[in-house]
């Protein structure tokens, strides 16, 4: 159809805005001017033909005018950009255009099953308006008609394609014609072969069998009349990919196939649907559990019909399918005449209520009715809760919602998480903790000299698989330093109970703990207990158990010896990663009072443990710079838990607090930071030569927060002129 034709033929269907349409066919055909297709063609037939079955599909304008421009962007860079589209067109259109073009960088081309799968998902993920889909569909039908000009390595790459991605996407979505004429199209490029073969056996049978449809057609009209029923009636031979399917699949031969022929009939009301099978059944003779009635039980992709298999001529049997004009046009076009029918005004608003119903209704389980089922089911389970990502390589890699950089990498392979130093989203460095977002391409560093996970990156995954994998780590590689570490929880367990042990004592009790758990030995129950993958608390009941059939009840109780200090160490150390040194001691360095939300860094120390500076202390930017220091300076980053100030300790900070040196100011800012319920751990004040005067205030505070809060107030003091993180 040339564009006036179009044109022609909308200005007289209602609702269309034809002046704008009409204006975005003017500016596709100017953008597209010079490029011609693989036919030979102009482009533009390609845009016109898309709008066309959009317009087929019932769509808006918005969605006709989006098909026209639906490849500007991506073809005709040079001349146009989103900006412009969106000058010209409005928002809405814009967004469509935009949401189509994304699409166009999915590399959906020849994967394996599994990532077909997640391909799906992403398809949906990233299309956020339903209308972006139903005009990608309308694009690769276009496409899939005009295959035969591209090369025989692409036909073979889109055919696969459509099937596997965009055939089972029509289905889900109801859209049948649109899903039969994919699979016949990509089935004719899949296996010319067997294509031609079930072409050729139908007008064969076909011919054999000339006016069978006429004069079953026929027959079913009397009877219809006789009850007086309105209808309209129409015969067909089934897909030929539904015929290929079953004799492929079920392995029958093409003279085994049950349902070749079928007829359609099409009422006014639900009531005469049933009215019409009656008279039906009356005149033929029906095969028994043929009968379906998805009327009142609708088919997951809301079709509804009556079916119904009946003898014909010959013995030769036919289904007969009855519905009503609404029943026919959801059948056809599925999800598109739906959404056409509810959204009224198509309001932008309720948009995404459309696109969660759509969600929901990929979401179904596939029709158990339906067990020759070929389509693997796209079966959208966990929509809300994945998120899916890229390799480098354009890989889609699925994750759970708030997974982060070290989930990642062991869904690559818990070799690449084993060796994880750092990681890139969309070509920056950020934490490894950094939590993932759909559509971002994410790059792990690796470093041979790497000596593995972090304990803490237990707390920090999403993924029980990273977990699973990271536990497997520390049971494999570590068992040496697991078993201190079981050693030390369990110690710390029975210290609990308040009586005094000795050594001897405790190895009785894990010795019957280990035998207890059928453990060969006490070294695999801390080796358990070290790399997690048992849990001290859940064997509590069974430790305190045998540690009072042990320890006599008489015995004095264990000194405690400073617990409160040991418990704070215990929590400084839970709060920072150290490279991927487990289990390290660290300190927060006084110069700079690093922040949970700081960047922070750590410098290894003689017999201290590690020191935590702030990334841009001046010791830091000094040392790093230092040859032999150099290599002291390690990565560090805030454990989860200290970012969540789920962590007891007292962090300090200090203020570098500019003021006019008046009487009162200390007392000034003693009062404010009181009445913030903060507490001051130092003051020293340095008097300048021009009447003002720096405080290096140093405070207690649980990140930078909060301290940003407090710098905020002193602000509004009048003797301050100003307040900055200092450095003593
Ligand atoms: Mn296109």
């Amino acid at each position: 159809m040339d564009i006036s034709g179009f044109l022609e033929k909308i200005s007289r269907i209602d609702g269309y805005d034809v002046a704008k349409i009409k204006k975005a066919y003017e500016y596709a055909e100017q953008m597209h001017e010079g490029q011609v297709r693989k036919s030979g063609e102009p482009y533009i037939i390609h845009p016109i033909a898309v709008a066309e079955i959009v317009v087929e599909l019932q769509l808006d304008t918005a969605s006709v005018c989006a098909a026209f421009l639906h490849d500007t962007i991506e073809d005709c860079s040079e001349k146009t950009s989103l900006a412009v589209l969106r000058k010209e067109f409005g928002q809405e259109i814009a967004d469509i255009v935009d949401g189509l073009t994304k699409l166009v960088h999915i590399p959906f081309e020849t994967k394996e099953d599994e990532s077909i799968e997640n391909l799906r998902k992403m398809f949906l993920a990233m299309s956020k308006d339903i209308r972006v889909i139903f005009i990608k569909l309308a694009d690769r039908l276009h496409n899939m008609r005009t295959l035969e000009y591209r090369s025989e390595q692409k036909q073979r790459s889109i055919a696969l394609e459509t099937m596997h991605v965009y055939a089972p996407l029509a289905h889900r979505l109801g859209m049948q014609r649109i899903k039969n004429e994919f699979e016949n199209l990509a089935l004719k490029y899949l296996d010319p072969i067997g294509y031609e073969e079930v072409v050729l056996d139908t007008e064969r049978r076909y011919g054999e069998q000339a006016d069978f449809l006429k004069a079953a057609q026929e027959r079913i009209c009397r009877l219809l009349d006789e009850y007086n029923i309105k209808y309209t009636i129409d015969g067909r031979v089934k897909s030929i990919y539904s015929i290929y399917r079953k004799m492929y699949n079920q392995n029958k031969s093409f003279d085994e196939i049950y349902d070749f022929y079928a007829i359609r009939v099409i009422v006014d009301t639900e009531l005469a649907c049933y009215a019409s099978l009656g008279a039906i059944h009356e005149g033929f003779n029906s095969i028994p559990g043929r009968f379906k009635d998805y009327i009142s039980t609708p088919k997951p992709n809301m079709y509804r019909s009556l079916h119904t298999t009946v003898i014909g001529r010959d013995g030769v049997p036919f289904e007969v399918q009855i519905r009503t004009k609404e029943m026919h046009l959801i059948a056809e076009y599925g999800v598109a005449a739906h959404w056409k029918y509810k959204s009224g005004e198509q309001g932008n608003d309720s948009l995404d209520k459309k696109l969660q119903w759509v969600r929901t209704l990929l979401e179904t389980e596939k029709d158990p009715d339906d067990p020759e089922e070929f389509l693997r089911p796209l079966k959208i389970d966990l929509f809300d809760d994945e998120t899916f990502v890229f390799t480098p390589k354009g890989d889609v890699v699925s994750l759970p919602n708030g997974s982060n950089c070290i989930d990642f990498a062991y869904a690559i392979h818990s070799a690449v998480g084993n060796k994880m130093v750092g990681a890139k989203v969309n070509g920056n460095i950020v934490p490894i903790d950094y939590v993932l977002q759909t559509g971002q391409i994410v790059e792990v560093l690796t470093s041979a000299s790497s000596k593995g996970p972090s304990r803490d990156w237990l707390k920090l995954v999403r993924s029980s698989e990273a977990r699973n994998k990271i536990r497997q780590f520390f049971k494999k590689e570590m068992r040496a330093e697991n078993i201190i570490i079981g050693k030390y929880e369990i110690e710390r367990e029975l210290k609990r109970y308040g009586r005094h042990f000795t050594e001897a004592q405790k190895n009785e009790i894990v010795k019957n703990i280990s035998q207890r758990l059928s453990l060969p030995s006490a070294d695999d129950l801390y080796n358990n207990i070290g790399y997690g993958g048992m849990s001290v608390s859940k064997m509590a009941a069974k430790l305190k158990d045998e540690f009072d059939r042990v320890v006599s009840p008489n015995t004095v109780e264990e000194p405690k010896v400073e617990k409160k200090y040991e418990r704070r160490t215990d929590d400084i150390n839970q709060s920072v990663i150290v490279d991927s040194v487990s289990g390290c001691q660290v300190k927060f360095a006084k110069c700079c009072n690093p922040l949970p939300g700081d960047s922070i860094i750590g410098f290894i120390t003689r017999g201290f443990g590690v020191s935590i500076h702030k990334y841009d202390c001046p010791n830091a930017t000094k040392g790093l710079k230092n040859p032999s220091e150099k290599d002291r300076w390690v990565v560090a980053s805030w454990t989860r838990k200290a970012l969540d100030k789920a962590i007891n300790v007292d962090f300090e900070a200090t203020l570098n607090i500019h003021v006019d040196f008046t009487p009162t100011v200390l007392a000034d800012i003693t009062v404010a930071l009181s009445e913030m319920k903060i507490r001051v751990t130092s003051i020293i004040m340095k008097e300048q030569t021009d009447g003002e005067a720096i405080m290096l205030t140093t405070v207690r505070c649980n990140g930078i927060e909060q301290l940003k809060m407090i710098i905020n107030n002193l602000k509004r003091l009048k003797s301050i002129k100003e307040v900055k993180r200092g450095y003593v």
